[in-house]
């Protein structure tokens, strides 16, 4: 089924081509249908899976022309908030609606020119939003629609309750549309306060592992992580590669570190400052990074096409950020591999990163990789990973738990 099948206006239809897609995405298809219709939405997706056109394509439709203020897309971070922001603007090229992107950590003052100006969509992250909220300069009495974007990660951040008063202050008289990669008990109560008789449309489901993703846990003593993060990257054949740490100081001393190695790094962690992540990720973008090192909270949802490669230098706290961590890479039908540094303590973690993705993530050894304390069985050749991309790698047999045992 095309775009053309889905009754969306000629001038979005352009917008759609100029942004070069040809068909619609699973969640597409079926979340255009209910936007247009003008119902409530509540939507388990993933990025990567096209949500933001999901709902943007539908809501300019809806909106067909310049006017008030009727829509406010709510995003956790900063780079999500640009990101979707720039999604609208582009679909938009051949409309006259407008779009703005509000959120802190910048001035106030190009977004308060942007708003006397007046805009049709505000795409913002709860704390800037409530700021002009309280003072006045934004009044939401026209928002006719409202999405509610990432909402898991509203709640990681402990926006939830901030997010509730700004739905509060929305017409009751509203559509909303509501993502989240899943919906724990919490979400599911601001799901019955913000929605009325909700489509539901669950795509991908958050559990799964894009099957275009290659991935592999790499077993390895605490103390050789950063010499085996260096080894993985000589050997393998990289365009762009996503380093996961779990907190920001460790992002800093790993790039440090990258860069003491000659490697040209980004960081991005909710410590530096909009100016210094937005060149990072803008960095990286273009090639100037080849690696940039990131924390969870920073990396949730960015786009950056064509990430070769992820790599978790600290295995994930939480399940489900596995499962974002390495929708990093293989976006869009792209293929790409994600690797995965453990060592014994993080054994725990690794069970429960297998069972919540329901499937057991091979073990790899880089060859040639002097491991010290770490002593894995004799290599077993001719079994390489399946798409075999990584010279030297070869595949671990023998699961984690017997490792652990061993050790
Ligand atoms: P999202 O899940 O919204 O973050 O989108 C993930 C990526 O897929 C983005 O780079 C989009 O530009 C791209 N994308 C979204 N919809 C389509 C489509 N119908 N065809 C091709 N690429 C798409």
């Amino acid at each position: 089924m095309s775009f053309k099948a889905l009754n969306l206006s000629d001038a979005v239809l352009r917008g759609i081509q100029a942004a070069g897609y040809t068909d619609p995405t699973p969640i597409q298809l079926r979340a255009i249908p209910v936007v247009l219709g003008g119902g409530d939405l509540i939507a388990s997706a993933q990025t990567g899976t096209g949500k933001t056109a999901a709902f943007a394509l539908p809501i300019l439709n809806r909106l067909g022309t310049h006017g008030r203020t009727r829509v406010l897309v709510l995003e956790p971070t900063r780079e999500l908030a640009a990101q979707v922001e720039t999604a609208f603007r582009d679909f938009a090229r051949f409309t006259d609606i407008r779009p703005v992107a509000i959120f802190g950590g910048v001035g106030y003052g190009n977004q308060r020119a942007e708003l006397k100006r007046g805009v049709d969509i505000i795409v913002a992250t709860p704390g800037r939003l409530m700021d002009y909220l309280k003072e006045g300069t934004i009044n939401l009495r026209d928002i006719s629609i409202l999405v509610l974007d990432e909402v898991d990660r509203m709640l990681d951040m402990g926006f939830l309750p901030v997010v509730k008063d700004i739905v509060a202050r929305c017409p009751r008289e509203r559509q909303t549309l509501f993502f989240s990669a899943t919906v724990p008990p919490e979400i599911a109560a601001i799901a019955s306060f913000a929605l009325r008789n909700p489509a539901r449309v669950e795509i991908g489901v958050a559990r799964s592992v894009t099957a275009s993703v290659n991935h592999a846990l790499y077993p390895v003593a605490a103390e050789q992580k950063f010499d085996l993060l260096l080894a993985l990257l000589a050997k393998i054949n990289f365009d762009s590669v996503l380093v996961f740490s779990r907190t920001k100081h460790g992002a800093d001393k790993i790039a440090r570190r990258l860069k003491t190695a000659n490697h040209s790094v980004a960081v991005l962690h909710a410590n530096r400052s909009q100016n210094q992540r937005i060149e990072a990720l803008a960095g990286f973008k273009s090639g100037k990074y080849e690696v940039m090192v990131a924390t969870d909270i920073a990396a949730r949802g960015i786009d950056v096409a064509g990430v070769s490669h992820v790599i978790n230098y600290d295995v994930p706290e939480k399940p489900e950020d596995y499962v974002h961590r390495i929708g990093r890479t293989g976006r869009a039908q792209a293929v790409g591999d994600a690797f995965t540094l453990v060592s014994p303590e993080n054994a725990d973690d690794i069970r429960d990163i297998q069972r919540f993705i329901g499937q057991k993530i091979p073990e790899l050894k880089l060859e040639g990789f002097e491991y010290k304390a770490f002593a894995p069985r004799p290599p077993q050749t001719g079994a390489p990973n399946t798409r075999g991309s990584l010279p030297g790698q070869i595949r671990h047999k023998g699961s984690f738990n017997r490792y652990r045992n061993r050790r």
